[in-house]
């Protein structure tokens, strides 16, 4: 077995949660897509076999957040560098298989540039990425589960769900507050966020609840394990290279 040798034994693969520092409004914390992103990464990381759990990042590209208090940001070029370079470190220790979870929607894109480049400059390393939880959970989950905008938005119903079952005590539902923004749907608007919300919270967060939050966390646990068991059947690869 290739794999790289701490105390507790051999890991053939990483785990990587990508996060933010950001206003989510009043009733969530500042570290909450961290935060959902590593209670995610933990885990699937308990539950896969040889799994190294690396250490949440805890900054992001929040540029189009940097309105709203105590938003702290790095810029895309940064972020693409700094997910380069960790994955060039898990890469020079021999371990070549790769999970991202990203809890945040800026950080989408510099993650899709460094993980797109460093797998066509390194086509040994193998690389998958969940890049919006919130989507997934939404797909995953039974149609009405949801009952605002189908659960999404920066600190809505599905995401404050999501901290009333990671971490509910930092969660204040007396402060919930949101806006459902009326945006393009087939077109993209780059949208700066104090300019479709002025809570700092898009969706509905009064709708959130524990129990969304543990169908949320379920599933995407559930789906994370399967895919990483299905993986490593497979080799990490994919189409007709993969091990049938
Ligand atoms: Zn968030």
């Amino acid at each position: 077995m290739t794999g790289y040798l701490l105390n507790e034994g051999y890991y053939d693969k990483a785990v990587l949660p990508l996060g933010s520092t950001e206003w989510h409004g009043e009733h969530l914390p500042f570290g909450t897509d961290a935060l959902v992103a590593e209670s995610l990464a933990e885990a699937v990381a308990e539950r896969v076999d040889w799994m190294l759990l690396l250490p949440t990042m805890p900054y992001g590209m929040s540029e189009h957040y940097a309105k709203f208090p105590a938003t702290f940001t790095l810029s895309g070029v940064t972020l693409i560098t700094v997910v380069t370079e960790i994955i060039d470190s898990i890469h020079s220790h021999g371990i070549n298989r790769l999970l991202v979870i990203n809890g945040h929607d800026g950080n989408i894109a510099p993650i899709e540039v460094a993980t797109r480049e460093y797998r066509v400059a390194h086509p040994d390393m193998k690389i998958a990425v969940l890049d919006a939880w919130w989507v997934t959970a939404g797909k995953l989950l039974p149609k009405g589960t949801f009952e605002a905008w189908d659960g999404l938005g920066h600190g809505g119903e599905g995401e404050t769900s999501m901290m009333l079952r990671i971490a509910p005590s930092n969660v204040n539902m007396s402060k919930a507050r949101g806006i459902i923004p009326s945006l393009p749907e087939e077109v993209k608007y780059q949208w700066l966020f104090d300019e479709i919300t002025p809570y700092g919270v898009t969706g509905d967060p009064t709708k959130a609840t524990s129990e969304k939050g543990i169908l949320m966390w379920n599933a995407l646990v559930d789906h994370l394990v399967s895919f990483v068991n299905m993986m490593d059947e497979e080799g990490w690869e994919v189409g007709p290279q993969a091990q049938k």
